[in-house]
């Protein structure tokens, strides 16, 4: 946790915070926040292919199964 001045008013303010306590300004963390997001959503769209490619396995072989 450091301290940084805010753009706006030049009052020292903790890094932490979203935005400004004593003008309200919108520190540009939320933007960083949404990208966090991008990539937990990929990690959940992979981990989903992971889970779902062998039930896909398994309905295939149980059609050539039935087939043969
Ligand atoms: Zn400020």
């Amino acid at each position: 946790m450091a301290l940084i001045k805010c753009p706006e008013c030049g009052r020292e303010i903790s890094s932490t915070v979203t935005e400004c306590p004593h003008c309200g300004y919108q520190l540009r963390k939320r933007s960083q926040k949404v990208s966090l997001d991008d990539t937990q959503k990929k990690q959940i769209f992979i981990i989903c292919l992971i889970v779902t490619s062998p039930i896909i396995k398994h309905y295939n072989k149980k059609e050539t199964n039935t087939i043969s």
